[in-house]
């Protein structure tokens, strides 16, 4: 597709894909833009919301004023969930769960993870500590480790079965077999399991482990789910193959494996960007943009000695204070200050103390999100990036 895209959308993680189809569902032309997979791939596939409470909707109103679930409001927020939720149910990836209520599901290391909305196949995760669980892992396989979770619950015990391969995908490819998982379930129900539920880690298939899930649950009359892996994810692989095919069924144009190099402007509005690529380089040229190319991890902001900046548009960065008090060696560490600085954007989810007219800013690059200490990345990514194509279709209307 050539000529001028109505928007073009920069950052292909959760927040511009789903700001991309919130345009697209709406008769836009759009183009996407990402350098690389992004970060929803190593995750869970779970939604996490907010964890405050029970209620994380509710928890909303317990954020700082800033933070841009502020912005998006309640009401929108479960909407978008929603809206999310519709997108991933017609690419086969349903998913369960509700605005108002936290679920807590077992991790591979056997902790607790605190999360809202899950893939179906993890639909009953959320079990009492009592309750009988047995795990299934598989010879050799790495990213899995039974014995932190049958060393965490005293109620829990744990065969091993042997798929011919050691690798995650590997394993998840095998369970897209027929005939292998006819040999799966045959071997289960061999064995003498006690009442309760049968947990294994993700691997019930590439892209349709909902009904890999539920056939395996039906031939054994058994609550049957899976518990996420570490990188590489699964569920996350899956989560990210569901809303790259939304975006190719809406018509959205993708230039994937390319990053901008550089800007055009005039006057106040951005006119095209330039894509570094093998061969010759590609212009794109919109009229409204987005940026959601993610915080530090994914390349959107970068820190140097005592500052930080925006990678493409050379956007003003909200940072903490000075670099004393946002410097720490372990950048995971919950409520590392780091994590408050970005792009601070007015109700429009356009970038203050910035010139340009037409640029819109969504997902963890924003201001404040304190993603990692409040435990919203997805939920935010998806709220944002929903309300940021919903302004830039407001904009449209006005000029
Ligand atoms: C290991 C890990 C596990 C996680 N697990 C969970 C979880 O289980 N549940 C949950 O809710 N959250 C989880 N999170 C948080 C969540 O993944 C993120 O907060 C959320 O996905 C961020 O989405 P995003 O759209 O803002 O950005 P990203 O996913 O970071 O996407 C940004 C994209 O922009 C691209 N990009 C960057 N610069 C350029 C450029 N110059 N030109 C073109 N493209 C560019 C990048 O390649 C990338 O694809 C996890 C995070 C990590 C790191």
């Amino acid at each position: 597709m050539s000529g001028t895209y109505d928007v073009v959308i920069i950052g292909g993680g959760m927040s511009g894909m789903m700001a991309a189809i919130t345009l697209a569902d709406t008769g836009r032309k759009v183009a996407v833009i990402s350098r690389g997979n992004p970060l929803c791939c190593l995750s869970t596939g779970c939604i996490d919301l907010l964890a405050a409470g029970d209620d994380p909707l509710a928890g909303i109103g317990s954020l700082p004023e800033n933070h841009p679930y502020n912005l998006v409001g309640e009401t929108a927020v479960e909407r978008s969930l929603e809206m999310f939720r519709d997108v991933m149910a017609r690419e086969g990836g349903v998913y369960v769960g509700d605005a108002h209520i936290n679920r807590r599901i077992v991790t591979p290391l056997g902790r607790q993870k605190i999360t809202c909305l899950v893939p179906a196949s993890m639909a009953c995760a959320d079990f009492h500590p009592d309750e009988y669980i047995h795990l299934i892992s598989f010879s050799k396989m790495k990213d899995f480790y039974p014995n932190y979770i049958t060393s965490n619950y005293s109620n829990a015990g744990c065969s091993i079965f042997d798929a011919g391969v050691s690798t995650t995908a590997g394993i998840a490819a095998c369970f897209e077999n027929e005939k292998f998982r006819g040999r799966f379930i045959s071997w289960l129900r061999g064995l003498d399991i006690p009442e309760g539920k049968i947990a294994l880690p993700a691997v019930l298939g590439m892209n349709f482990a909902v009904d890999v899930c539920a056939e395996i649950s039906g031939e054994l009359g058994r609550d049957v789910f899976e518990i996420p892996t570490l990188p590489p994810s699964m569920p996350g692989m899956r989560l990210f193959g569901g809303l790259k095919n939304a975006l190719l069924k809406r018509g959205v144009n993708l230039y994937w494996g390319k990053e901008v190099y550089s800007v055009e402007k005039s006057a106040d509005l951005i006119e095209a960007v330039t894509l570094a690529g093998a061969g010759r380089a590609t212009r794109v040229q919109g009229n409204a943009f987005i940026l959601a190319t993610g915080s530090f991890i994914s390349g959107g902001l970068y820190a140097a000695m005592e500052t930080a900046g925006e990678t493409v548009f050379d956007l003003p960065v909200y940072l903490p204070g000075r670099r004393d008090i946002w410097f720490d060696d372990d950048f995971f560490a919950p409520g590392h200050a780091i994590e408050k600085s970005g792009i601070c954007v007015d109700r429009s989810f356009r970038p203050v103390d910035s010139q340009i007219g037409n640029l819109f800013v969504c997902g963890s690059i924003l201001a404040f999100s304190e993603v990692m200490k409040y435990r919203c990345g997805h939920g935010m990514a998806i709220a944002t990036g929903v309300a940021a194509a919903n302004a830039c279709g407001d904009w449209y209307r006005e000029i």
